[in-house]
């Protein structure tokens, strides 16, 4: 297959980790014989030097012409006293706006080797292998705001189309993993809530094939931590997923191995790492890779339908952890540690061996 892709490696470790992955993503190409063209452009605070804006006109039209976005992280100290326009950050809420990419996917999956940095007991982390669908771009945080002398306000709103296209990605999803969905909401008290379950409940019919619970976000906050292996695919609105995600996110014990995508429906998306640009360990060439390179299986499964590629580099990626090779972060002797380069290297080397 031919597939063009656009790197943005953005800021602080941002351009370390996608040169990581980019390097996992060519041994699979090689591998598989697949071509894939790379085109890199600017984003965040590179962009904002470069070009005095954090989404240049160029990159856009990059994105455009390619099948999917890699991308590293922006942000750092540097641009934290600029004007709103031009923070980093904005340009990743305009890319993912442009691109209205509607669904956000955060994995979250445990590694035997990494139980220790857990801050769950063992058993309760282990086996854990679970998908956070976010809805990303309606809802409370975008609805509108008031505020009087002693009061203020945020609509939360949803329309039918909203929830639809969300619901509709999440019980696609759930069909390519163990077919189990929770819906979580509050509808209990919330109107937006009601509609989200009834159309849960509509949808159900074209996915027999999919078990479907509903789940209050209270006793799913308290459930992730109590019995987090419980889940497969959990679908919510903006805000819930917000929190959610986060919570999750502690589970595997190391932010540097979370990979996320943000999708819309068809198959191109935006491949991210959950970590951000680190700016206080940028250019020591230590950062943890993983996430990255697990951001490159999500790419492969989800836009161009290489299932047993993505799950070749995720094999590879639990393989190196079995191996006892670990990056500063995860190392238990900090001497000991690979750098970024010397840990991707192992992953291409797994990658060539079982080849
Ligand atoms: P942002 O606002 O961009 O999300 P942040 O400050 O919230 O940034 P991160 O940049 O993700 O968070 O960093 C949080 C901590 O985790 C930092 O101490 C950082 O050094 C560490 N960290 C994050 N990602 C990695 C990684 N890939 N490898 C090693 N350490 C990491
Ligand atoms: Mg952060």
């Amino acid at each position: 297959m031919e597939k063009k892709i656009t790197i943005l490696p953005g800021d602080g470790i941002g351009p370390e980790v996608v040169a990581a992955a980019v390097r996992v993503l060519q041994a699979i190409g090689k591998r598989y014989k697949h071509e894939f063209h790379l085109a890199y452009a600017a984003i965040g605070g590179a962009a904002i030097d470069q070009f005095n804006t954090p989404l240049p006109e160029e990159t856009i039209e990059t994105c455009s012409q390619s099948d999917a976005i890699l991308l590293g992280a922006v942000g750092g100290p540097k641009w934290d006293n600029n004007p709103p326009e031009l923070r980093p950050e904005k340009g990743l809420l305009q890319i993912r706006k442009t691109f209205d990419l509607f669904a956000n996917l955060r994995p979250v999956k445990s590694f035997p080797s990494l139980l220790d940095s857990s801050p769950l007991k063992r058993e309760v982390a282990d086996n854990v292998d679970l998908l956070i669908v976010r809805e990303l771009t309606g809802g409370i945080y975008f609805g509108e705001k008031k505020r009087t002398e002693s009061a203020a306000s945020d609509l939360n709103i949803y329309t039918r189309e909203e929830i639809e296209r969300i619901v509709d990605n999440a019980f696609e999803l759930a069909k390519l993993r163990r077919g189990r969905l929770c819906s979580v909401d509050k509808a209990n008290v919330l109107e937006t809530s009601r509609l989200w379950r009834e159309i849960v409940e509509e949808k159900k019919a074209q996915y027999p094939e999919v078990e479907v619970e509903h789940n209050l976000v209270d006793s799913v906050a308290m459930k992730l931590i109590t019995n987090p292996s419980h889940y497969d695919v959990i679908v919510t609105d903006n805000m819930f997923g917000d929190i959610l995600s986060d919570e999750a996110s502690v589970i595997t014990g190391s932010l540097g191995v979370l990979p996320s995508a943000s999708i819309r429906g068809d198959s191109f998306g935006l491949y991210e790492p959950v970590h951000g640009s680190a700016p206080e360990i940028a250019g020591l060439g230590i950062a943890n890779p993983a996430a990255t390179i697990l951001s490159v299986a999500m790419m492969l499964r989800y836009s161009f339908g290489m299932k047993e590629e993505a799950a070749e580099i995720e094999r590879a990626v639990n393989a190196v952890f079995e191996d006892g090779y670990f990056t500063r972060d995860l190392a238990k002797d900090k001497d000991s540690a690979l750098t970024t380069d010397e840990w991707t290297d192992k992953v291409i080397a797994e990658i060539d061996t079982n080849f």
